[in-house]
């Protein structure tokens, strides 16, 4: 069954106080999520060990990494890694946010690494993809997106391919206040998702869940997360405010 999943990719905003008192607030969000709709949470790094400690006894609340490295273990000062990250109860990592593959250069082989790594330590990656405002111009954005999709999954057996969760953020939405439709955005659900049922079956598309992201706000949530192939959202900037957050989520676990 396709899980619904509400995210809050809070970046690198917030001091430890600020990230606190948010995540206090989300947890008294009154919801119906349970284990078939949740949310997680990313914050920064260093606090992903307290929130995670904070927030252990409410199934519907997870805290994800915002990255990981693919190596297990090493000289790789800065890095963290998914054996590092599962040592803590970690579940979710994001896996190719646009950010990364700007400033950090992150391209879809290194991308397929870490999904790699996360699954065999059991994490659920949720893998980004999406195209740039020219790309979209250009009209080539369907291709664009297959070959993130294809490159960084395609090489997973139908049974890791499954426990992925796939994020479609178009970047000349996200941070912008440009949302996509929700025209344009099932068009690119429905894409992935048929594109994943050729080759791995109908079975395994129909149970993956694809998350929206770019721009999500209490205003066009609603219209977006009632789309046939969107399973929920990943939200950037009006995660950062508990009640905004509180309206998208409660308006989904309805
Ligand atoms: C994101 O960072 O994944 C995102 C979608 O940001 P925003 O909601 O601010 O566009």
């Amino acid at each position: 069954m396709r899980k619904k999943i509400i995210a809050g990719n809070w970046k690198m905003n917030l001091d430890y106080s600020e990230s606190k008192s948010l995540i206090q607030n989300i947890a008294k969000i009154e919801s119906d999520f349970n284990a078939n709709a949740e949310i997680v949470i990313f914050p920064s790094m260093p606090y992903l060990s307290v929130f995670h400690e904070l927030t252990k006894d409410i199934d519907w609340i997870n805290i994800g990494s915002q990255n990981c490295y693919f190596e297990k273990s090493g000289a790789f000062t800065g890095e963290t890694s998914p054996v590092q990250l599962k040592s803590l109860g970690i579940k979710y990592c994001l896996v190719g946010h646009s950010e990364r593959r700007d400033y950090f250069s992150e391209d879809n082989v290194v991308l397929a690494k870490k999904i790699k790594a996360l699954l065999e330590e059991g994490i659920t990656p949720i893998f980004c993809c999406g195209e740039q405002l020219q790309v979209r111009e250009a009209n080539v954005y369907k291709e664009f997106i297959m070959k993130q999709v294809e490159e960084s999954l395609f090489d997973l057996s139908v049974q890791d391919i499954a426990r992925v969760v796939i994020a479609y953020e178009p970047v000349w939405a996200i941070g912008t206040g440009k949302t996509a439709t929700a025209q344009q955005a099932q068009e690119i659900h429905q894409l992935i998702r048929n594109r994943i049922a050729k080759d791995f079956g109908d079975k395994t598309a129909n149970e993956m869940s694809i998350l929206y992201g770019g721009s999500m706000k209490a205003e066009n949530a609603r219209e977006l997360l009632a789309q046939k192939d969107i399973d929920g959202g990943l939200i950037g900037g009006a995660s950062l405010n508990a009640d905004t957050f509180a309206q998208i989520s409660i308006s989904y676990s309805e």
